[in-house]
């Protein structure tokens, strides 16, 4: 907790100084902004957190808005803080959508310190039934990887359709339309896979960090992680022996890395198993520049492979 305090005290000075320097080059973009936003043909501006939203945001509003993700490529979402940019690019937007039930731990700060009334917030975890937090209520109240079931995603993107209908009117049908056309794409993913994970018999899967939990809860499927859900923390020598004994037990022969979650302690467990490593998608950030739905594919090809 303490360490996690100094961590923020110290990135706020790191910002502090940055932003400082950056002074000019930022006036000379906010006069830019202004401009385009005069502009008739000036595409919405749609700030998004973090990066399957930015893809949800897309495949609605495709070359009729302008996505701006917050937390940068190749960075962990679950400890980022905003910077005084990020925020200035928020009130700058028109729209700005964020993932919800606790995976932004800097959204209410940042909404009560932002002055744009326009601005529409789209929370696009509205409507999803919940899951708590496996690792307990210290963490956050609720588990947050709701992009990663294919049918909260599509109450995600229809969150975001609705919100630019609100803000850009005039291009409704548009929207309406590549929306009926990106959810028809998520059904048809998750009907295929509704009836394979039906199919199988050992439904335990071992991943870096329980990311999964939403995913399990729409093919009926058991997640085991090397991490909690917040990721962060390497496993202790009894959780890391109690996974090789569950990866034994249901013989387990694939244990799924990611890049961004103790990579090495996957590799090692499946050492330690008799098992092979094999690389998922947590598209918490862009990865091998994969679409959401090529990653989504992948997972759940491997997942299904694992388990059959
Ligand atoms: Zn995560």
């Amino acid at each position: 907790m303490l360490k996690k305090f100094i961590m923020i005290i110290l990135s706020t000075c790191i910002l502090a100084t940055l932003v400082g320097c950056s002074k000019s080059t930022s006036s000379a973009k906010e006069r830019a902004v202004n401009n385009s936003n005069q502009s008739e043909n000036s595409k919405l501006k749609v700030v998004v957190s973090f990066n399957p939203l930015k893809e949800f945001a897309q495949a609605v509003g495709k070359d009729k808005i302008e996505v701006t993700t917050v937390v940068p490529e190749g960075v962990e979402p679950h400890d980022f803080d905003l910077t005084i940019k990020d925020m200035k690019d928020i009130s700058n937007s028109s729209l700005f959508v964020y993932s919800g039930f606790g995976m932004e731990t800097w959204v209410d700060k940042t909404l009560t310190s932002i002055d744009n009334e326009d601005l529409v917030v789209v929370d696009s975890s509205k409507g999803i039934t919940p899951l708590n937090n496996p690792a307990g209520k210290e963490t956050g109240q609720y588990d947050p990887h709701i992009w990663l079931s294919l049918q909260d995603a599509k109450i995600q993107t229809k969150n975001i359709k609705d919100a630019l209908v609100k803000a850009d009117k005039k291009n409704e049908k548009f929207y309406e339309e590549n929306y009926e056309e990106f959810s028809a794409q998520l059904d048809k993913l998750y009907n295929e896979y509704k009836v394979k994970f039906k199919g199988v018999q050992n439904k335990n899967f071992v991943t870096g960090h329980a990311a999964f939990g939403y995913l399990c809860r729409d093919f009926g499927l058991k997640q085991n992680s090397v991490e909690s859900v917040f990721g962060g923390g390497e496993p202790s020598p009894q959780t890391l022996k109690k996974l090789v004994d569950i990866v034994k037990k249901d013989k387990i022969r694939v244990i799924f890395m990611e890049e961004l979650a103790s990579p090495r302690v996957s590799e090692t467990l499946a050492k330690s198993a008799g098992a092979k490593v094999q690389k998922i998608y947590t598209i918490e950030s862009k990865e091998e520049n994969k679409t959401y739905i090529e990653s989504m594919k992948e997972n759940l090809l491997n997942i299904y492979n694992s388990l059959k």
